[in-house]
């Protein structure tokens, strides 16, 4: 009997110690998770990267049950993190707002804001049909505040079917749609414009495919089937950059539609008889009885107003650094994306960056990291407190600390100064904007 009892307790006790081990460890590994990932806010706060300024996943504390699978979704990196058993934002200014994390939650606890308590953001006015305050000029894509591909291409056709619906105005000598940005929304909206039977025009700033053509990564992600007009359904879900553009390529050329690239709407004029009249950087002018403006949030690039920056060798973004070898570059910016560039470039390349002030401040910890590594070896050549001056055939000219101006060799000069946001270019088309703070773009599925 005593052997019996003895033998049970044994059990039991082994029974009891197991358990007590797999709760210690899962204690201990859920409280290390914890520390590492408030570790990890406290760097986000101190970088200025924790109050995003655009899409992002808001948590709700009382409906998450930490089944992470919102972490495991993200393709970007410490965006969320674990604290206590439930999930929490990270480096969220680092979202990119697909929403891979709000379709993975089982139990939708993540909803994507726009703005958060603290830091407000200007989102324009726009009614259910995506019309705005003024009559006749819609919006459609990430520019009303919802993000991801799909979203945009549905919205760019809705838009059309909008217009085609309020197609009361039909002034003469005036097309019936100006679509403005060739993204994912103007692309959809230029195939169902074309599908529709209107006359437009599209006009792009930049090169088509919006967002998705300057892409850091070539993995794209979408979690239902994108239909786009003209086309049918597309079940694209884990795909690439390259195809996604090609597919886009493919229909516009099947059905003979022209997208103006590299002309940028500088202002929308309202005209007495109801049309806008569109002047672009190109000094073109577009009459139509309707503008859509898909414009994303992303903004135009920033320039320096300086002498010779309107020649081929000037650049404001980088795209394919690995065919860029033997020049001498010039890389204007002391953010991430000036950072990210030079460092890209450094190795093919004679690189100097010029930042206009004393130090580099806001910038993600591993690319601060790398770029003074990267000066400390010599393989590029930070000026601080320096400004470019003039932008010449074979060299550039920059001011220095001392008020003194040097002339460099130059190939190459990539500009990093920023971007205009679009709220001017709205209100001066009357287009009314609010800032909002913490405002849910998406919240069911
Ligand atoms: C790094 C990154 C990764 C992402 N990954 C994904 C992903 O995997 N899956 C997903 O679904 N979404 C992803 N997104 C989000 C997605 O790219 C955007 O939601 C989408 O591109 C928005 O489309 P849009 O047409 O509204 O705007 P945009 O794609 O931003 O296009 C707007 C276009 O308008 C042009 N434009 C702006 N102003 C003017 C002007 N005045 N005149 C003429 N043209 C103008 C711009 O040059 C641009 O080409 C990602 C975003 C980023 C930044
Ligand atoms: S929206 Fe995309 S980038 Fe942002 S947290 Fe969710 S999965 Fe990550």
């Amino acid at each position: 009997m005593d052997s019996i009892f003895l033998e049970q307790l044994i059990t039991y006790g082994t029974v009891f110690l197991f358990c007590a081990a797999i709760i210690f460890f899962y204690l201990r590994k859920k409280s290390r998770t914890s520390k590492q990932t408030l570790e990890k806010v406290a760097t986000a706060k101190e970088e200025g990267l924790y109050e995003p300024v655009s899409l992002h996943p808001y948590i709700d504390p009382n409906a998450c049950i930490g089944s992470g699978a919102c972490i495991k979704a993200c393709p970007e990196k410490d965006i969320l993190g674990m604290v206590n058993g439930q999930a929490q934002a990270v480096n969220a200014s680092n979202c990119v707002g697909h929403g891979a994390c709000f379709h993975a939650c089982p139990v939708e606890a993540i909803s994507l804001r726009i703005g958060t308590e603290k830091r407000g953001v200007d989102l324009p006015h726009v009614n259910e049909n995506f019309e705005t305050n003024m009559k006749g000029i819609y919006i459609a894509g990430e520019l009303g505040g919802m993000g991801l591909i799909k979203n945009s291409v549905e919205q760019g056709q809705q838009a059309i079917d909008s217009i085609l619906k309020n197609k009361k105005r039909n002034v003469e000598g005036a097309i019936d749609v100006a679509i403005v940005g060739a993204g994912p929304a103007g692309i959809s909206a230029t195939l169902a414009a074309k599908k529709h039977g209107l006359t437009s025009v599209t006009l792009e700033q930049d090169s088509l495919g919006g967002t998705v053509f300057t892409f850091p990564r070539s993995k794209v992600v979408m979690t239902s089937p994108m239909s786009l007009p003209l086309h049918g359904k597309a079940k694209l879900y884990d795909t690439s950059k390259a195809e996604l553009l090609e597919l886009w390529e493919k229909v516009i050329e099947e059905h003979d539609i022209e997208i103006v690239e590299n002309t940028k709407v500088e202002n929308i004029f309202p005209q007495e008889n109801g049309t806008f009249k569109l002047v672009t950087n190109t000094n073109t002018e577009h009459l139509a009885n309707n503008v859509l403006l898909a414009i994303g949030r992303r903004g135009s690039p920033r320039k320096l107003g300086v002498p010779g920056e309107d020649t081929q060798k000037v650049a404001y973004r980088l795209l394919e650094p690995e065919f860029i070898s033997d020049k001498k570059i010039i890389v204007v910016g002391g953010g991430d994306s000036a950072i990210e560039s030079a460092l890209l470039l450094k190795d093919e390349n004679e690189v100097i960056l010029s930042y206009r002030k004393d130090k580099f401040s806001r910038l993600k910890p591993k690319n601060k990291e790398k770029i003074l590594q990267a000066e400390e070896d010599n393989s590029i050549s930070i000026i601080f407190n320096s400004n470019l001056v003039s932008i010449n055939p074979d060299t550039i000219l920059l001011k220095l600390e001392d008020e003194t101006t040097k002339e460099y060799k130059n190939d190459l000069v990539y500009i990093f100064a920023g971007g205009e946001l679009p709220t001017t270019f709205l209100e001066k088309a009357g287009v009314e904007v609010t800032k909002r703070f913490g405002y849910t773009v998406k919240k069911h599925r």
